[in-house]
């Protein structure tokens, strides 16, 4: 459970720092610390743009063209779609940029308007970024999960993500925002309306006896919509 690049480790030099795996990239991957590149999502890359720009196979191809075009210009700019309003916004390479996911400041504000909201919000982004990414990476490489064989084997059809538990969610989250100070009960108590109004699903443990802690994951039938639509809309 350790953070990659820990720079609070004496043991983390820049040799043992990882640099983001795109070719035309040299920015390191800090999951700790809350500076403008410090994410909790991507083990390979260094922001939201060099995940999608190399990951979303549309993204990839037309980015490969431009790139053909201009090869000068390496980190052209791509599409990312609002989490308030939903619309599309031009999401840039610059560092300050590249983990943008409000096409403006009112939008930021919106979502983020209500009491202790921002823990929801952190948790839901956790999620739903951490479900892309593995429909994602099993798209690209055809490759089954273990529950998804399991689930195949049992005849049900739809693949169940990746699961996290409360603890390592409140884990992930505090490396990068040492300020909202969640514990794995808080998780849990951010949770349970999520799984309520099944934004948020359970992996179905492996027998009713198991011990093992909950894991939680994003139900992918909600990954088009926009975050505030998900905490703000009234059922
Ligand atoms: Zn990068
Ligand atoms: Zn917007």
């Amino acid at each position: 459970m350790i953070g990659k690049n820990n720079i609070y480790d004496p043991n983390t030099t820049l040799e043992t720092m990882t640099k983001c795996c795109r070719s035309t990239c040299d920015r390191y991957i800090s999951q700790q610390g809350g500076n403008r590149m410090s994410q909790p999502f991507f083990n390979d890359h260094c922001s939201l743009y060099c995940w999608k720009i190399s990951s979303v196979p549309s993204i990839i191809s037309y980015a490969e063209k431009l790139v053909a075009q201009d090869p000068l210009k390496p980190n052209p700019p791509i599409e990312h779609n609002c989490e308030c309003c939903g619309s599309k916004f031009t999401l840039n390479y610059a560092h300050n940029w590249a983990n943008q996911i409000f096409c403006s400041k009112e939008c930021q504000h919106k979502t983020y308007s209500g009491k202790r909201i921002k823990h929801t919000i952190k948790i839901l982004q956790f999620l739903k970024t951490k479900q892309l990414i593995d429909s994602t990476s099993s798209v690209l490489t055809g490759s089954d999960n273990t529950y998804e064989s399991e689930l195949r084997a049992g005849n049900h059809t739809t693949p169940i993500p990746t699961g996290w538990t409360a603890a390592e969610i409140s884990y992930k989250l505090n490396s990068v925002h040492p300020t909202l100070m969640l514990t794995p009960g808080g998780v849990v108590q951010r949770i349970l309306p999520l799984l309520a109004k099944g934004y948020i699903c359970k992996v179905p443990k492996k027998s009713e006896w198991s011990r093992e802690p909950t894991q939680y994951y994003f139900n992918p039938a909600h990954q088009s919509e926009p975050i505030r639509s998900l905490i703000h809309r009234k059922v």
